[in-house]
């Protein structure tokens, strides 16, 4: 399944995201030759529709191969989910996560484990996993390991970052095990901000001598607290979104503008929803263990449901795609 190459396919930075299951026939892994060792680990597409760090990198390497260069450091690049960039989706209905394979037994395991296993055979400089956002959030990085390296590197893009202990599948978190590694989420997909930050990014690895090194106090520093979920069935919209009569009808509403405050600091009482069934049976709050913590976090009175505590909510979205595979939002707070 997993497609190997020792170097890239000639046209392989001049495809579109949408066409690069054609070229590569599945997910690939590709050396990209380099001045120094070790290599640069660079993952994108993950989600087949975020492709802000395929548009980058594409950029970086046509500007490299304009000047006959080559990069400052060699790369191995890891391209994902083809077959949902093919389609323009996050992932292709009934497909797993490509960022939920990689630990555990699964119908991906062998993908996973193929990637891992040809990684471990080589010393990795760093690792970088390239993401948008979903839901309008600042770019941020995720560390799923606090030390000086990667707080060094999350540093590279944004003051903001996020710890995130779950899920523990993610390939950062795998990746940890062989050297600094992070993820950077980097604003929405089609915001050309999006792709020349991460440019720029780019370029700024490549040509770092060694990894950086900071302490976490430099960072804003967040981490999730628990994920929220609409309970699969319920009927839901968001307030903004329904007309008064349509959104009588609907077991939930979620109350609009709560994306507009991502990464901002809300109070206890803020309003969250209304829920016209018992809170128990449209809304889940899941801590990192996964134990049901919804009393802790919302308030339900009378179908006025408010935050019981003040957070940090992130990662709303109103894409009902990514509500029901993923989750609403994230509760955090600043560490
Ligand atoms: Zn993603």
């Amino acid at each position: 399944m997993l497609q190997f190459f020792e170097r890239p396919p000639a046209t392989l930075f001049s495809t579109p995201a949408r066409d690069l299951e054609k070229l590569l026939g599945g997910p690939a892994l590709i050396h990209i030759a380099g001045r120094q060792q070790p290599p640069l680990f660079l993952s994108v597409l993950l989600h087949g529709n975020e492709t802000s760090g395929w548009q980058a990198l594409c950029e970086v390497m046509s500007k490299l191969a304009s000047i006959g260069a080559e990069p400052d450091r060699n790369v191995i690049l890891f391209i994902g989910n083809v077959a949902a960039s093919a389609q323009g989706v996050r992932s292709l209905p009934g497909q797993m996560d490509f960022n939920r394979i990689w630990r555990g037994e699964h119908g991906m395991t062998r993908l996973a484990s193929e990637v891992l296993d040809r990684l471990a055979q080589t010393q990795l400089f760093a690792a970088l996993d390239i993401h948008n956002n979903t839901g309008r959030n600042p770019h941020y990085t995720v560390l799923t390991q606090i030390n000086a390296a990667t707080v060094g590197l999350a540093l590279l893009f944004s003051e903001k970052a996020v710890l995130v202990e779950e899920p523990d599948t993610v390939l950062t978190r795998a990746l940890q095990q062989f050297c600094p590694s992070t993820t950077v989420e980097v604003g929405p997909v089609g915001d050309p901000q999006s792709t020349a930050r991460t440019v720029s990014l780019l370029e700024h690895y490549l040509t770092l001598e060694q990894v950086p090194q900071a302490a976490i106090t430099e960072l804003q520093m967040h981490h999730a607290l628990a994920r929220v979920h609409v309970i699969p069935g319920v009927s839901y919209d968001f307030a903004d979104q329904v007309s008064p009569r349509e959104a009588a009808v609907h077991d939930l509403i979620l109350t609009a503008g709560m994306e507009a405050v991502n990464f901002h600091p809300i109070q206890a009482g803020t309003e969250f929803g209304f829920t016209r069934k018992p809170l128990a049976q449209t809304l889940q709050v899941l801590d990192t263990q996964h134990r049901d913590v919804t009393s802790e976090f919302l308030l339900d009175k009378n179908g006025h449901v408010s935050l019981a505590r003040p957070l940090v909510p992130a990662m709303y979205t109103t894409d009902k795609a990514v509500i029901a595979q993923d989750c609403l939002c994230y509760f955090m707070e600043r560490i």
